[in-house]
């Protein structure tokens, strides 16, 4: 009689990283060097395509447009900088400096 027992020391404990994209997408420097085109609205619509894509998988990049993109468009909404007269004048006052002829 054969009594052959298997102690079960055969624990594989293989950690889960089930990231693997299959497709995988542009790496982030490529989605980089194209992001102004793509928040200027200049990029290819296979560019985009391609950005959105991977900003759907890379936090990291979404991060980055996000705060592209806010910097382009605060940068676009502000007129040009122009101070009121009076706040002008107090600044020039306590800067010490003769007031810009306007
Ligand atoms: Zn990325």
């Amino acid at each position: 009689m054969t009594s052959s027992t298997q102690s079960g020391a055969t624990s594989s404990s293989a950690p889960q990283l089930g990231a693997t994209s299959s497709s995988a997408p542009r790496p982030c420097q490529e989605i980089c060097a194209q992001l102004s085109d793509y928040l200027d609205g200049e990029a290819a619509a296979e560019v985009c395509a391609a950005i959105d894509a991977h900003l759907a998988t890379c936090p990291d990049c979404r991060v980055v447009v996000n705060t592209l993109d806010r910097t382009v468009r605060l940068y676009r909404a502000l007129p040009a900088a122009e101070l009121p007269p009076e706040a002008a004048a107090r600044l020039y006052a306590v800067l010490d400096l003769p007031a810009p002829a306007l």
